[in-house]
């Protein structure tokens, strides 16, 4: 296998950094230790953060593959580096939930905490400056996000995928509560990108309920590090 080399910053997110490679259809993640909260109203770091993200996600894409889930991680090269495959990022977040919690609650007046009758699946634009606003099949057709194959495609692999991880996160004595992925097109195909992590998933402890998850920065709960730690060594133990 050749060197890897890491090549010019095609991009930096709020938590992540994106690397060419010499490879046109490879690039590096690098998972940095920044945070950030309310569409980027609150910022702040969660020491190591970065470090943690990149194992939980290189842990749990590798479980999804093995489950014929396709994504784009090929492997990880450091601590906070992931090799993965480039890809057309759909602008759309998928948030599917099996209980009612954040703007859920909020939106219909339920308390947190509530458990649905069946999983929701939701679409949001990613459009930082319009605020990730809801949309539907409509919207995105209509914007040229998606097609109605590619969404249907998203939401069948997010029920999936919502199917693997509960299963998986309740043997860790977690409950997953809701959580947000992000897909693009690689070869033509939708494939599963960006991150599984405690940013962007609710986690509760199955037994304390006990948050385990980006709410503890959101709302100021303190002990976040510690949270991201745990949930890591929950997952890779
Ligand atoms: N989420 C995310 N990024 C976003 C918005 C939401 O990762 O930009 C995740 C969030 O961590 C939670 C789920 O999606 O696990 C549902 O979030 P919600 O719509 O309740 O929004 P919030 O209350 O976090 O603003």
């Amino acid at each position: 296998m050749p060197k890897l080399e890491k090549g010019i910053l095609l991009y930096e997110g709020k938590a992540k950094k994106l690397f060419a490679t010499t490879n046109p259809a490879e690039v590096i993640v690098y998972y940095k230790d920044d945070a950030t909260a309310g569409n980027g109203a609150k910022k702040g770091t969660i020491l190591n953060k970065g470090i943690l993200n990149n194992k939980i996600t290189g842990f749990l894409f590798e479980m999804l593959e093995s489950s014929n889930i396709p994504t784009h991680h090929i492997r990880l090269l450091s601590e906070r580096e992931a090799l993965v495959k480039k890809v057309n990022i759909i602008p759309i977040e998928v948030v599917t939930r099996n209980i009612v919690a954040g703007s859920l609650s909020n939106k219909l007046l339920i308390p947190e905490g509530e458990r649905l009758a069946c999983p929701i699946v939701e679409l949001y634009y990613k459009n930082d400056a319009a605020g990730d606003p809801p949309i539907n099949y409509y919207h995105a057709k209509a914007l040229n996000l998606a097609t109605r194959e590619q969404i249907d495609t998203m939401e069948s692999y997010a029920l999936r995928i919502n199917e693997i991880l509960s299963a998986f996160f309740a043997e860790k004595n977690l409950i997953l509560v809701d959580f947000k992925l992000e897909f693009g097109i690689y070869n033509n195909e939708v494939i599963l990108a960006d991150e599984i992590t405690p940013d962007t998933c609710r986690l509760w402890d199955s037994v304390t309920l006990e948050k385990m998850d980006k709410d503890r920065f959101r709302r100021d709960l303190g002990g976040v590090e510690d949270a991201y730690i745990e949930v890591c060594r929950r997952i890779t133990n």
